[in-house]
């Protein structure tokens, strides 16, 4: 099993015979989010560290992952420091680093020395591809049935393109699930929503919060960068395939990707998630300034269920969309 502190090239690890587990998804997918992120806390993280990068921290005890892959570029410069201390604490550390320029020649080393570290042979790196690609493009087939034909909701959404940084550590358990949501989703009736929205930023820590948006009548059909994970682009090249990711790189990339969803889905309005003590939050006054539709901007801390403060905002806004744009 080999921890991954966000969305790398799994196909090495799957081509080497190892099991990928994000472990972000360990962590807000515990029965007990928050008191990972106390455990880490009474180790030492200081109270201002974002929660995601202490949940992660307790992942890895807690399932005792002897070895993880860090980003220490192009996601969050907390990694850094998160995988020093535990390289400290005996957990062998292999960083990757995605270039902020999107340097092909870069990146292809970085994945060579993935390769290299984990005696992945490049043949089976590309079978790993292959499996991994046939699944990548059964979840464009939910992203489609969510905001094409309103068949799925956000969060369903949410929950499988989400799944695809690490497949659930299990590709083949997670194909065999997606086939049988597909064979069920397909055959339900279309609900469209009345209000369209993005969802913008890292996904959110907050429980509750795509039921509620479809309790006002509105739904989610674009989840940015849970899509990404999801890397819908059909590439072949394996380089080219995470050059075209554009989380790890400018937000111009991302801005462009975004401006291209907003016309594709239809969206009447977004909401762009930050986290509390996350550098990422400094993105959104440029995001606000490049997008043309109103931007609701949320902030979550730790795990939980959504506040009634943060409800009353996405009550406001969804009302008014509905007003001022919505059909
Ligand atoms: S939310 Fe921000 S600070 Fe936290 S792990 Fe992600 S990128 Fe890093």
């Amino acid at each position: 099993m080999i921890g991954i502190t966000t969305t790398i090239p799994v196909e090495v690890i799957y081509g080497a015979g190892h099991r990928a587990v994000d472990l972000n998804n360990l962590f807000v997918g515990a029965p007990d989010p928050d008191v990972l992120v106390e455990e880490a806390e009474r180790a030492g993280f200081p109270h201002n560290t974002c929660a995601w990068i202490k949940g992660m921290y307790g992942a890895v005890f807690r399932h005792e992952i002897p070895k993880i892959v860090a980003v220490t570029g192009g996601d969050c410069s907390n990694t850094v420091a998160l995988a020093e201390v535990l390289a400290r604490r005996g957990v062998e550390v292999i960083p990757f680093e995605y270039p902020l320029d999107g340097n092909e020649a870069f990146l292809k080393g970085q994945v060579e020395r993935l390769m290299k570290a984990f005696s992945a042979a490049p043949g089976k790196v590309m079978e790993a591809k292959e499996r991994l690609d046939r699944i990548r493009e059964k979840l464009c087939t939910v992203d489609e049935l969510t905001y094409m034909e309103g068949r799925v909701t956000g969060l369903e959404n949410h929950r499988f393109l989400v799944a695809s940084s690490d497949f659930e550590g299990d590709p083949k358990g997670f194909e065999t699930r997606i086939d049988r949501f597909l064979e069920e989703a397909r055959r339900r009736p279309s609900s469209p929503p009345r209000v369209r929205l993005g969802f913008l930023g890292v996904p959110c820590i907050f429980q509750g919060l795509y039921e509620f948006i479809e309790s006002l009548g509105a739904r989610v059909v674009f989840n940015e960068v849970q899509r990404q994970f999801s890397m819908p682009y059909g590439e072949r090249d394996l380089v080219r395939q995470y050059l075209r990711y554009t989380y790890p790189y400018r937000l111009e990339v991302r801005i462009a990707d975004i401006r291209e969803q907003i016309q594709r889905r239809r969206l009447h309005g977004l909401i762009h998630y930050t986290q509390t003590f996350c550098h990422r939050q400094i993105y959104d006054m440029l995001l606000r300034e490049s997008l043309s539709l109103p931007v609701l901007t949320l902030e979550g801390d730790r795990p939980g269920p959504l506040d009634g403060r943060t409800a009353n905002r996405i009550e406001t806004f969804v009302e008014m969309l509905g007003e001022t744009g919505a059909p």
